[in-house]
Parts: structure tokens; sequence; C-alpha cells
């Protein structure tokens, strides 16, 4: 069998961001600035990257916004009181809460106060719920980007089978209930998950969203079947980013597959910042 095909999230990516500066443009032609504002820990040096790249990318689609450190200081009363302030203010579209905040602030509370109209990540309570119940509403960022890049290359969902290893709320958990939406039959795994590489086996489509590098081997996967990596694992004496599939093992015998990285991660950003545009849309209707 020849080597997989590479679903390519860097540049669906690039082609998402273009598409959604031409929207800003328009937005901005009828007297809407879309504005994103972002609360991040001071003190995190990958959150703070995280956010300095999806600041950057905001501004080149024309989209606006802050970002506001939260600081070893900052009381969980300053915290809400800064979230209420954002709710209000009605130039602002969407708020990015990052994960994660300082340990002593509950980080729980502060998304549940956050308004489900301002939530572009997707994942305050009120949007999952909403995810849960088919509802209209914002979808995390992660899993839309995975489903936007099946939805790109056309990758048939219906009926088949799908396995997701994690369930995390952010990631897993609402993969699965996207493909679910999307009449794929889905199997959810997790660590206590027995037999994993024979339940692997049977899946046309795999999302691995573990946070272990390279755990997926090709011979847990079935031949032909989509492959989605959506890890992001540091190794020691490697450079950069590694994914939880192990790339080339699994390229020799699936049909697809996201690189990492250039796949899910981008994708996530472009997702991030497409459900922004979305906010800043609906006030004029
Ligand atoms: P997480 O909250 O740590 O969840 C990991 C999940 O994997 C848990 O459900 C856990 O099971 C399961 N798991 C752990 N070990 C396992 C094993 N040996 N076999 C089967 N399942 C196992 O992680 P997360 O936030 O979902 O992130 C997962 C990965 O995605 C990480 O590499 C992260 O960096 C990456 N990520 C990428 C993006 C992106 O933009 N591309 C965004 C977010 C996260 P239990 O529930 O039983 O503990």
């Amino acid at each position: 069998m020849p080597a997989a095909e590479i679903l390519d999230g860097s540049a669906l990516s690039k082609i998402v961001r273009a598409e959604l500066k031409e929207r800003v443009d328009r937005l901005r032609d009828r007297g809407v600035i879309p504005r994103l504002d972002v609360l991040v820990a001071a003190q995190d040096p990958a959150s703070l990257s995280y956010v300095k790249m999806k600041r950057r990318w905001a501004e080149a689609a024309g989209i606006e916004g802050e970002a506001f450190e939260i600081t070893e200081q900052t009381t969980q009363h300053e915290l809400l009181a800064k979230i209420d302030e954002l709710n209000r203010d009605s130039d602002v579209h969407g708020v990015l809460i990052q994960h994660p905040l300082p340990k002593h602030l509950d980080e729980n509370e502060a998304l549940m106060a956050l308004g489900p109209d301002k939530d572009v990540d997707g994942i305050t309570p009120q949007s999952l719920g909403r995810l849960v119940a088919d509802l209209p509403g914002f979808r995390c960022a992660t899993p839309l980007g995975i489903m936007r890049i099946l939805d790109r290359y056309e990758i048939p969902l219906i009926g088949k089978r799908a396995i997701v290893i994690g369930r995390s709320v952010i990631l897993g958990k609402p993969a699965a209930l996207m493909l679910l939406q999307r009449h794929a039959t889905v199997t959810i795994a997790h660590s206590r998950t027995e037999n994993l590489p024979d339940l692997c086996r049977e899946a046309d489509i795999l999302v691995a969203a573990v946070g272990r590098a390279e755990m997926v081997k090709g011979d847990w996967i079935k031949p032909g079947a989509v492959v989605i990596d959506a890890g992001y694992n540091k190794v020691e004496g490697r450079s950069g980013d590694v994914g939880d599939v192990e790339f080339e093992s699994a390229r020799q015998v699936a049909g697809w597959i996201t690189p990492v990285p250039g796949g899910v991660g981008p994708m996530t950003v472009a997702s991030l910042l497409s459900n922004a545009v979305d906010a800043a849309q609906a006030v004029l209707s």
C-alpha cells in the first residue's frame, strides 16, 4: 500500500485565514471591528507563547484585541470582575480564557462566568451543553479544527467507525460528540480502556488526543484509515513537538494522516478565529 496522503492543516489554515480576512474586511466596511480579548497566566511561558501566536494570526486577519495578564496576585474576585466587564463590553466579541490559569484561581468558576455569546473557544459548560443538546453555539476550537480538516478533505463520516483516544473536556469528549453528530459510530477510549490496539484496528477514523508521544503505532491502524493526531508532546532530546501517533509507521498503513506539527494545531487557531468572526458577525443580526 502506498504511503498515506497528508491532511495538511497548515495549508488549510492559510485558506481559512484568507477567507476570514475577507469576512473581516466586509465587517469593517459595515462598522464592526471584530475583537478577541484574552486572559492569560502571566507566569506561564508556554501559554504566553500560544497567545502571542494566536494574537499574531488574529491581527493578520484584521481581528483586534488585548491580552490581559493574570498574575499570582490576581484574586478570584478581580478575575470575575474582569470577565464581567468583558461580558458587558459590546466592543468585545470574543474572550479566550487560556488554560491553565494560575493554580490559586478557580478556572471552572471563571469559565462559568463567561457569557456563552463570547465563549469563542467553546469550552464553557454552557457551550458544551449546547453541543450535547445539538443546539447552535460555539464549538471547541480543537475538535472544530479536526472536523474542518475532515470536511475540507471530504472524508466520509456517515456510518463510519471512529475511535477517539482521550476523553478530556476540551478535546476528546467534544471531538467524539461532533463525530457522533455527523453520524459516525464512535468509541471513546481512555487510560482504563482494555485492548486499545484491537479497538483501534476496527476504526475507519482514529483521533489521538492522549498526550503520550507516539503511543499509537502503525500496526494499531486499519489499512486505509484516516488518522488525526491532536497530540503535542515534548520529548527530551528531540526538537519541536511530537504527536501521539508514531508517524512513520502509521503513514505506511493509513489512507490519510495529519502531521505534527502542521496538522491539527494550525486548524485549532483558525477555528478559534473563525468563531471570533462569527461572534462579531452576530452583532449585525
Ligand atoms: P488530557 O486532559 O491530559 O487528556 C488525555 C486523555 O488521554 C485522558 O482522557 C486520558 O485518560 C487519556 N489517556 C492517557 N493515557 C492513556 C493511555 N495510555 N491509553 C489511552 N488513553 C490514555 O489531555 P488533552 O488536553 O485532551 O490533550 C491531549 C493531547 O492533545 C496533548 O498532547 C495536548 O498537548 C494536545 N492538544 C493539542 C491541541 C491542539 O491545538 N492541537 C489542543 C489541546 C491539546 P483518562 O481520562 O482515563 O485519564
